[in-house]
C-alpha cells in the first residue's frame, strides 16, 4: 500500500467522474442563470464567528467544524455550508435586494464517514436576500426540482413544512421538551443528549426506542402564527398551481438551526435510507440579523452533489460526458509534423490528441484505438515531403489522402462543423 492515501472522508474525483461532476455543476447553472442568479464565490474558510451564527444546537457547529488558529493567532474555521457565508458577503458589501446568488463548491464537515456521507462534500445551491413573498419560495423550490428534473431523475420526492416564525418555533421547542420529557424512560440515551441542546432535533432521530414517542409528539402545524400559515398555504398552493409535486411533513425539521418558516428537503427514492437526503434548504429570515446586518429575509437551498450523483447512478441518469478526443495524429517523422497539426486543428476548434515518444507506427495506431478518437490524421516520411496526410475512419478503416491544408474542410465533411 503506498504511504500516502486520502484522508478519511475524502476521495479523488478521477476521470471520467471529475467531467461528470462539472458537468453537473454547468446543468445547474444552466437552470439557475437563466432564472436571474449570479455566481458569487465566497472563500473556503472564515472567521469562525460567522459559522458559530449558525446555532450553537447545531451539530454542524458543535462536533463537526474544521476550526483551527491560523498563523497570526486568528479563530478560523473552513465552511461548513455556504449560506452563512452568502449572509456574512450580503452584510459586507450590501448590494442591491433581491440578491440572488448561486454557488458550487467543497464544505467541510468532521463526520463519520460512510457511505454518502464524507468530510468534504460538494454541494450546488442559491440563496437570495430581501423579499419575503412566498411566491419567491416556490420560484427557489422549482429551481431545485427543475434541475433534478432536467439530470433525468424521476424518483424525487419534495417534502415541505414550516417551522414559523421565531417566536412560534421556540414556543414548540419549549412544547416538545415537555412531552419528551414525560418519555424519558423509554427513549435513547442519544435522543436525550439531543433534546437538552435542541428538542426539534430530537423528532429526525431513526432508533426504535424513540419512535413512540415522536409518534405522539406535538404536531409544529398547531404552532404556527396565523402570519407563518398564511405564508406557507401560499407556498404550497403556489407550487400545486406550477405542478411540482411535494407532500407537506409535519416532523421535517432539518439539521441547520437558523431555518424559519418553508424548510423543505429532497429526498432520492433510489437510495438507501441513511444517504437518501439529496438536498434542501428554507428560509432563514434572521441570519443576517444575527451577522450584523439589517433584518433582511432570505431563502435558499442546498443539494448535494455526491448524492445527487449516487441517486443518478442509481437511476441510471446522467452518464459521465464522453472526454474523447475527435482526432488522433500519427507522425512517424519524429513528432513535429503532430505538434503543428494538432495546434493547427485545436485553433479552428477541433479537439485533438497524438502520441509521444516517436514511437512506432504500430503503437501509434494502438494509442490512436484507445484514444476513441473517430479520425486518425497520419503522416509518414512521404506524406511529410509532399506536404500531404492520411485521414482514417477508424471506425470502418477507410482512409484517403488530401493536402493537408485541405484537412480542416475535409474534416468539417467527416466529422461536421466543429462544436
Ligand atoms: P445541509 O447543508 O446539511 O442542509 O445539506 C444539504 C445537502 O448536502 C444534503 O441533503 C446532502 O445531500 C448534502 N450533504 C450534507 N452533508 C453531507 C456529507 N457529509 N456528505 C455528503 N453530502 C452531504
Amino acid at each position: 500500500m503506498p504511504e500516502f492515501q486520502t484522508s478519511p472522508g475524502t476521495r479523488d474525483i478521477l476521470p471520467p467522474d471529475a467531467a461528470r461532476w462539472r458537468a453537473l455543476t454547468g446543468e445547474f447553472a444552466a437552470v439557475v442563470e437563466p432564472a436571474g442568479y449570479r455566481a458569487i464565490v465566497p472563500p473556503m474558510f472564515e472567521d469562525l464567528g460567522v459559522f458559530l451564527r449558525l446555532g450553537e444546537a447545531t451539530d454542524v457547529v458543535t462536533k463537526e467544524m474544521y476550526d483551527f488558529e491560523d498563523k497570526g493567532g486568528r479563530r478560523v474555521a473552513l465552511r461548513p455550508e455556504h449560506t452563512a457565508s452568502v449572509c456574512r458577503a450580503f452584510v459586507q458589501h450590501r448590494p442591491v435586494e433581491p440578491w440572488k446568488v448561486w454557488y458550487s463548491g467543497p464544505n467541510f464537515r468532521y463526520e463519520k464517514p460512510q457511505a454518502g456521507r464524507y468530510r468534504q462534500f460538494d454541494q450546488v445551491g442559491i440563496e437570495v436576500l430581501g423579499p419575503d413573498d412566498p411566491l419567491l419560495d416556490v420560484e427557489v423550490i422549482s429551481l431545485a426540482w427543475d434541475f433534478f428534473v432536467g439530470l433525468g431523475l424521476r424518483g424525487v420526492e419534495l417534502r415541505v413544512n414550516s417551522l414559523g416564525d421565531a417566536g412560534d418555533r421556540q414556543r414548540y421547542a419549549d412544547e416538545l421538551a415537555r412531552h419528551f420529557g414525560g418519555h424519558r424512560a423509554e427513549m435513547s440515551a442519544a435522543a436525550l443528549e439531543t433534546l437538552e441542546r435542541n428538542p426539534l432535533r430530537v423528532l429526525d432521530s431513526k432508533r426504535p426506542e424513540d419512535a413512540a414517542a415522536i409518534v405522539s409528539a406535538p404536531s409544529m402545524r398547531d404552532h404556527l402564527s396565523r402570519a407563518a400559515v398564511e405564508h406557507f398555504a401560499a407556498v404550497t398552493a403556489g407550487l400545486a398551481e406550477i405542478g411540482v409535486p411535494h407532500r407537506i411533513d409535519d416532523r421535517l425539521v432539518r439539521g441547520l438551526d437558523y431555518y424559519r418558516r418553508t424548510t423543505f428537503e429532497f429526498v432520492a427514492t433510489a437510495l438507501p435510507g441513511a444517504q437518501d437526503a439529496i438536498g434542501g434548504g428554507g428560509r432563514y429570515d434572521g441570519l443576517v440579523a444575527d451577522l450584523g446586518g439589517p433584518e433582511t429575509p432570505g431563502v435558499g437551498f442546498a443539494l448535494g452533489v455526491d448524492r445527487t450523483l449516487l441517486a443518478c447512478d442509481a437511476e441510471g441518469c446522467f452518464a459521465a460526458p464522453d472526454g474523447e478526443v475527435e482526432v488522433f495524429v500519427v507522425d512517424t517523422t519524429g513528432g513535429s509534423v503532430a505538434m503543428h497539426i494538432t495546434r493547427e486543428l485545436r485553433r479552428i476548434g477541433r479537439s485533438a490528441d497524438r502520441a509521444w515518444d516517436a514511437r512506432s507506427m504500430k503503437a501509434q495506431m494502438k494509442a490512436a484505438d484507445r484514444s476513441g478518437a473517430r479520425v486518425a490524421v497520419i503522416v509518414g516520411s512521404d506524406e511529410a515531403a509532399g506536404g500531404t496526410c492520411i485521414v482514417r475512419n477508424l471506425g470502418d478503416s477507410q482512409q484517403t489522402t488530401i493536402a493537408r491544408s485541405d484537412l480542416p474542410a475535409h474534416l468539417d465533411a467527416v466529422l461536421g462543423s466543429p462544436a
